[in-house]
């Protein structure tokens, strides 16, 4: 087991100078024999990402409207490219085709995908590895879902037949021959799928940061980068918005024990964060790994003396939130009253009309509403092992004059959660933050 995957996002491969790092990057390591691209994405702020342009044109043709000019800027960011990386393709023909397709109407996942197939081709071309259309190892039923065994069968015999192969990120095809895409971002679980389905030593994910930050730069000034985190932390970290992962991506590599490394293709030097199943004891001389936080929810108080007598009441309360498709994310609670966290966007419109069924069903003592909650988790695998790890976080907010609304502890104790108004929600991450930074507790 010597190969490595390594997928480039679409900042990595934006055009030819980000292409001439990523050649030194894999010739650098000749364990790096599948490559998965992302399709070219913002070379700066107020650049496109190619797959928006395609998006974009497939709305232009759906509305009969000319999308030749639009085209023409697709067609410019790989000309860019190709130029500049002095390698010999033909980029009309691929355009021509494009054209067509446009024209037979083709459907907007072929379409979308286009980025990535192309951004392979000419990776592939520049490194001298073969080509594999990902239409051949990623497989989709007809209805359109991810089918596992015939992707990791192709991509088993893709392992034998291909020493290097480059493989296009983000989608598949069904056996009717029709293109499906993943969500956006899938590229990163197109990598995981081919790390698995190759059993690879270990998944790069590189992309433009250096590793996943134990807090929000934009609320904290230069937070430390985490430099190993288990997938479960990840999980937790990712859910509670910080986000660098695609959140499907994690499953294939979880499930075959794969671990994925988080690199900068701009400072490929710098260590990066290895997301693992488990933490040798020696490297883990740290209490918590990381903090999130997510903001707009709101707490729905259902008060009823004797609830806890009434075998029926809980079950009566999440069937309002079931028939309305409601997510509950959390669920504190004391002897005579419920509280349900939910999130804004969840919530929508539907709020009075689940204040009525709630009403109806449940016949509460009273019913409040409390909007404007952030919730903040605190991640750490290693909290369970220590003591004070709580006493620390709460008299940093008590410092800060931060009043907790709500303490939530995860049931694994990997995490601790507190709700506090939306208005203390920077001013809380970073006194927490700093009450772990200054015990040289991030390490
Ligand atoms: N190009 C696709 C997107 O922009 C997929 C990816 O980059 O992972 O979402």
């Amino acid at each position: 087991m010597t190969s490595v995957v390594a997928k480039f996002g679409g900042s990595s491969l934006a055009n030819s100078q980000q292409f001439k790092k990523v050649k030194a990057i894999i010739d650098g390591d000749p364990d790096k024999k599948y490559i998965v691209p992302s399709a070219p994405g913002r070379s700066h702020p107020e650049d496109q990402k190619v797959t928006d342009l395609l998006l974009l044109l497939f709305e232009l043709i759906n509305h009969q409207i000319s999308y030749q000019e639009v085209l023409g800027v697709v067609k410019n960011r790989y000309r860019e490219i190709v130029n500049h990386i002095g390698i010999d393709f033909d980029l009309d023909q691929e355009f021509d085709l494009i054209s067509q397709a446009l024209e037979n109407k083709a459907s907007r996942e072929y379409i979308s995908s286009r980025g990535e197939y192309l951004n392979a081709r000419i990776l592939a071309s520049y490194l001298g590895y073969d080509f594999v259309d990902a239409s051949q190892v990623i497989r989709f039923t007809e209805e359109g879902i991810f089918d596992e065994k015939a992707s990791y069968e192709a991509l088993a015999q893709m392992a034998q037949d291909h020493e290097r192969a480059v493989i296009p990120g983000f989608y598949g095809m069904a056996p009717d021959g029709k293109i499906h895409t993943f969500s956006r971002g899938g590229s990163d679980l197109t990598g995981a799928l081919v790390a698995k389905g190759v059993q690879a030593r270990v998944y790069e994910n590189w992309t433009d940061v250096s590793g996943m930050l134990a807090a929000d730069p934009r609320i904290v000034d230069q937070p430390r980068t985490i430099r190993y985190i288990t997938y479960g932390e990840l999980r937790e970290l990712s859910y509670s918005g910080a986000s660098i992962f695609h959140d499907e991506a994690i499953f294939p590599v979880l499930d075959a024990g794969i671990p994925i490394k988080i690199k900068n293709t701009n400072a490929p030097e710098d260590p990066g964060t290895y997301i693992v199943s488990t933490i040798q004891e020696e490297l883990d001389d740290y209490h918590i790994t990381g903090i999130a936080g997510r903001k707009d929810f709101s707490v729905i108080e259902v008060q009823k003396v004797h609830m806890d007598k009434d075998l029926s009441f809980h079950r009566k309360i999440f069937s309002v939130f079931e028939s309305n498709h409601i997510f509950i994310e959390h669920i504190p609670s004391s002897i005579d009253s419920l509280s349900l966290i939910v999130s804004d966007h969840e919530l929508g419109g539907k709020k009075d009309q689940v204040f009525k069924e709630l009403d109806t069903l449940c016949k509460p003592d009273s019913l409040s509403f409390r909007p404007g909650i952030s919730l903040i988790t605190v991640v750490g695998r290693n909290m369970i092992n220590h003591v004070g790890i709580s006493a620390t976080i709460f008299s940093s907010l008590a410092q800060a004059d931060v009043n907790i609304l709500m303490i939530i502890q995860g049931a694994s104790e990997m995490n601790v959660i507190i709700g506090v108004d939306t208005q203390d929600f920077e001013k809380a991450i970073q006194a927490i933050y700093a009450a772990f930074d200054s015990q040289a507790d991030f390490k």
